[in-house]
């Protein structure tokens, strides 16, 4: 695997098709192990996280979601060509479970939006097997019987959208008792695929400004969105001072 340290964290320079064949597998492996799509804002988080930070470093592999991942390993000589993403990996795992690929748990998002991203995928992949869904807005009491479920429902991929670093530490926390040969954290991608927050267009994407789109979509996302110019503080200050 041609792997690059960047800012902290280890990332994976794999485009998609290499991610969706590393992740067959591990589901031909049946091993559980962990997928972590990584953005500008968990090399931010991860800094300040060591928690996160060391369940980033133990993953199977590590995507680059995200423009700010690529303009900074471009800064440092190392440049990451594809971005895989979390929306984008949903979607084309989706599309190979409907030929015979891995079947999926939904879990995340708030109530009803798993749902909806289900039957959405479901209507753009007849036949994709999507062997549940469940909310994110649980007590941690009821975490038990969340993670007994996905177990029983013996899914080859779990997809979980808490945000990050939540759906990272309750991917480290459960992996073993869930037995899920694949877990991915992939933060909103059940809003988008519900149809209920809109995907950035094509251009505002390739021009790196999915984030703007997200913010004009919701300004309370604000928060997240302030964690870019620390990334590119960051950046810019290990560049130049070297630390
Ligand atoms: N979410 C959840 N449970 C929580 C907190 C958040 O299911 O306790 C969901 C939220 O509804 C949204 C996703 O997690 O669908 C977070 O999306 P966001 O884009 O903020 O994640 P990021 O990848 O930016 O961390």
């Amino acid at each position: 695997m041609d792997r690059i340290r960047l800012l902290g964290l280890t990332i994976d320079r794999v485009n998609m098709d290499e991610a969706l064949k590393f992740i067959d597998g591990m589901v031909a492996r049946k091993k559980p192990g962990h997928v972590v799509t990584a953005d500008a804002s968990m090399i931010v988080i991860a800094r300040e996280d060591p928690e996160l930070a060391s369940i980033v470093e133990r993953a199977d592999l590590v995507t680059a979601d995200g423009a700010g991942l690529l303009w900074a390993s471009r800064l440092f000589g190392q440049p990451i060509r594809d971005r895989v993403s979390g929306v984008d990996l949903v979607a084309r795992i989706c599309e190979r479970s409907a030929e015979g690929g891995p079947s999926a748990y939904f879990l995340g998002a708030a109530p009803g939006i798993a749902e909806e991203a289900a039957e959405a995928l479901r209507s753009r992949y007849p036949g994709a097997r999507i062997v549940g869904t469940r909310h994110g807005y649980f007590k941690a009491s009821e975490e038990p019987q969340v993670v007994a479920d996905i177990r029983a429902a013996r899914p080859d991929v779990l997809f979980v959208a808490f945000g990050i670093p939540k759906q990272e530490k309750f991917i480290q926390r459960n992996r073993d008792a869930m037995g899920v040969p694949v877990s991915i954290g992939i933060g909103g991608s059940f809003d988008v695929h519900s149809g209920r927050v809109p995907r950035a267009p094509l251009w505002m994407q390739r021009a790196g400004l999915e984030w703007l789109f997200r913010l004009m979509q919701n300004p309370g996302k604000l928060s997240k969105v302030m964690l870019l110019p620390r990334f590119v503080a960051l950046a810019l200050r290990v560049k130049i001072t070297g630390r």
